[in-house]
């Protein structure tokens, strides 16, 4: 019996035609199976009313009342302002980005139910973008009688409404009766792990009932979630015991250690190296001059000053006439790295090349026929790229830079990169700290570098914390740091998750920063811009013709301009500690600078995020940020994001789930000689079947 169902396509579900699909793959739903993992980020409690009296601010509710009265008003931005009664109290409801006609429908006398998170501004309660439905008394819409399950949905056009019945519609399709899924629910029961099946976990996840028990859920301490949580930590398990076994079996390329190139290497640098930053290039060169893969990650706090030692890497490989890529999450982080490297390099005659979305086909074509002769030997580019259009048949190192993720998906990647059974090695560089219970168990095969040293010179970042409603006065600062020659970083943090109203709040700040001070040369970089617009802004910046850049967190990792010294983070409340620390590290790059760090947060701060400010005031120390960021995390109120931890999980988080590998590793090994299951578990939590058999 084979029972490979639920992995055919996605079109095989009602309501899924041709155009839903792309929107689909968008967010990496392909198959049945993808969508039934797709997990909920959050959920909405649309089950009840809540009377305004009763409401407690922080927390998120449904309120329903008539509208009162509404208006479009300028506090220096475009606004509307509504104000709701039940009759128990008064709610007024704020947007920024609304069109008339939704302003329009708002009439007074008119009912409505909304749903979003109640604030109190100035003794008032207020909810900042709700979601909505205006109807009038004898057309009140039924309430839903389970809770609403949010999705995340990036970039892709597809509405909550239809992914949540897509989803629906495949948990009807999981069999019950006599497959392997079944089989693998006994697994389960006979290990007194959960007495919940597939399917009634999938269930429970995707709509749970009020009974559900939902504060469990939200802690991720349900039963059902726990049934998840163990199966996807397990197959992980296992797939690292099958990608480290068949990495074994490979060898990769002797590189021979030039101490001469390396001395020259240094030498035309602008800076001269540390001691911790040299003995990780030793480490790395000694690993290289072996045929075993070496498999190596590079921790270094932000700052520590990581590219170079990657630089060094792969001039080593290039001496040996081998060929390396660097891969970068990002097209800017890409482009800052190949500006280094051609100037560190400058003196060397390496052919070395840029390889982003954005290249020109014929650009490409001429690429990569350089890279199958042979004649290039450097490559930088993007993960995206890299993984999709590059044949290398002379790889011995791939690097990868800004790697939070070292998923087991990532390894058989990896490996389908391999040609007659010479196996890259495999140089990791991260900011983040791994746990030792995860180094002992999913990151069994990786060694570690600790660059545990900042450059000379470095002053910690001081941080502070600012109500919103005074961003007036940072108009002086940033006028007096830009006479000074320094510049400042402007960051606006997404809302929802909606790329849309990121950019949104973007535009309407530089507006703002560009009508309240004359004298301030003020830059935009989104994601919605082209290369070009891009380019030019980021280069301005960094030339100094731009004194403040407003963006998104398009550059929130890895992004280097030495001379900016503030770095301002509009709602900081919305954000993780570790995405504080990594924004945090964009400043203070210079020698000899005293860089700031300014919070400003909006309405008031809920426990959590209060606490992520006072850990940001307290220590510059990444080891110590994530420390405190476990321990706040301990409290479920960051659902669905799953920061660190180092591995692209859908459901476990190795910090959070720590507890439950012990039991996974008896699993994974009892599980891991009955192929047929391995093979439904792989393809259900790591990827395509056949993307993985290709890497056998
Ligand atoms: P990260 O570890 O965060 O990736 P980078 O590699 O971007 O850090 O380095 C941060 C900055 O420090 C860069 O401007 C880099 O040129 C500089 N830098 C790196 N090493 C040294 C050093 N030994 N002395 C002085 N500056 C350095
Ligand atoms: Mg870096």
């Amino acid at each position: 019996m084979t029972n490979f169902y639920l992995n055919t396509s996605i079109e095989n579900i009602k309501g899924v035609g041709p155009k839903v699909k792309i929107q689909l793959e968008k967010i990496g739903i392909e198959t049945i199976q993808d969508a039934l993992f797709y997990l909920p980020k959050s959920y909405e409690n649309r089950t009840k009313i809540t009377k305004i009296s009763d409401v407690e601010p922080g927390n998120a509710y449904q309120i329903e009342g008539e509208i009162l009265e509404s208006k479009i008003y300028y506090p220096g931005r475009r606004a509307f302002y509504a104000k709701i009664t039940d009759g128990t109290g008064f709610i007024q409801i704020r947007l920024f980005f609304f069109s008339n006609p939704q302003a329009n429908a708002f009439i007074k006398g008119l009912k409505i139910r909304m749903y979003g998170v109640v604030r109190n501004t100035g003794n008032k309660l207020e909810v900042f973008h709700p979601s909505y439905k205006i109807f009038t008394s004898n057309q009140r819409p039924p309430l839903d009688n389970t809770l609403t399950p949010i999705y995340s949905v990036g970039s892709s056009k597809i509405s909550q409404f239809r992914l949540r019945n897509i989803i629906k519609n495949c948990i009807n399709k999981i069999p019950s009766e006599d497959s392997f899924e079944k089989k693998i629910d006994e697994v389960f029961y006979t290990n007194n792990i959960s007495e919940f099946s597939i399917k009634e976990s999938l269930q429970i996840i995707h709509s749970p009932s009020v009974k559900d028990e939902i504060l469990k859920i939200k802690n991720f301490s349900h039963p059902a979630q726990k049934r998840l949580i163990v199966e996807e930590l397990l197959t992980n398990l296992i797939g690292v015991k099958i990608s480290t076994k068949r990495i074994d079996k490979l060898i990769s390329p002797k590189i021979i250690k030039s101490e001469a190139s390396l001395k020259e290497f240094k030498k035309n640098l602008p800076f001269q190296m540390t001691k911790a930053q040299v003995s990780v290039i030793d480490e790395i060169t000694n690993d290289l001059n072996q045929i075993k893969p070496m498999r190596r990650l590079v921790q270094g706090d932000v700052g520590s000053g990581k590219t170079v030692v990657a630089a060094a890497a792969m001039l080593s490989v290039a001496k040996s006439n081998f060929q390396s890529v660097l891969l970068c999450p990002t097209e800017v982080l890409a482009e800052q790295h190949f500006k280094n490297f051609s100037q560190w390099m400058k003196n060397e005659k390496i052919e070395m090349n840029l390889l982003t979305g954005k290249t020109k086909k014929k650009e490409w074509e001429k690429i990569n026929e350089g890279l199958i002769s042979g004649k290039t030997k450097i490559l930088i580019g993007t993960h995206s790229v890299f993984q999709k259009r590059v044949s290398l048949n002379n790889l011995a190192l791939v690097v990868v830079d800004e790697q939070q993720r070292f998923g087991v998906k990532q390894r058989f990647e990896i490996l389908q990169k391999t040609s007659q059974n010479l196996m890259p090695h495999q140089l990791f560089m991260t900011a983040t700290p791994i746990p030792r219970t995860l180094a002992m168990t999913m990151f069994a095969d990786l060694s570690v570098s600790k660059i545990d040293e900042m450059p000379p010179g470095r002053n910690p970042v001081l941080t502070s914390v600012m109500s919103n409603t005074k961003r007036d006065e940072l108009i002086e600062r940033l006028e007096v740091i830009c006479k000074n020659g320094n510049q400042a970083f402007w960051l606006c943090t997404m809302i929802e998750e909606s790329e849309n109203l990121d950019v949104q709040t973007a535009e309407a700040s530089k507006k703002w920063l560009e009508e309240k001070s004359s004298n301030l040369k003020v830059g935009l970089v989104h994601s919605k811009l082209t290369k070009n617009q891009k380019d030019k802004a980021i280069n301005e910046f960094r030339e100094g013709t731009i004194d403040v850049l407003v963006c998104t967190t398009v550059i929130e990792v890895g992004m280097d301009v030495p001379n900016a010294s503030l770095m301002i983070i509009e709602n900081a409340e919305r954000l993780g500690l570790s995405q504080l620390h990594q924004l945090r590290g964009r400043v203070g790059r210079g020698p000899d600078m005293q860089a700031h760090c300014i919070l400003l947060y909006e309405g008031e701060l809920g426990e959590t995020a209060e606490a992520r400010m006072s850990a940001m005031k307290e220590t510059n120390d990444g080891f110590k940020i994530s420390e405190i960021d476990l321990e706040i995390r301990g409290s479920g109120e960051i659902l669905g994001t799953k920061q660190s931890g180092g591995m692209e999980l859908k459901i476990a988080d190795l910090i959070r789930d720590a507890q439950f590998l012990d039991k996974s590793e008896k699993l994974a090994r009892e599980l891991k000689d009955r192929p047929e299951l391995v093979d439904l578990l792989m393809s259900r939590w790591i990827g395509k079947k056949e993307d993985l058999i290709a890497a056998q």
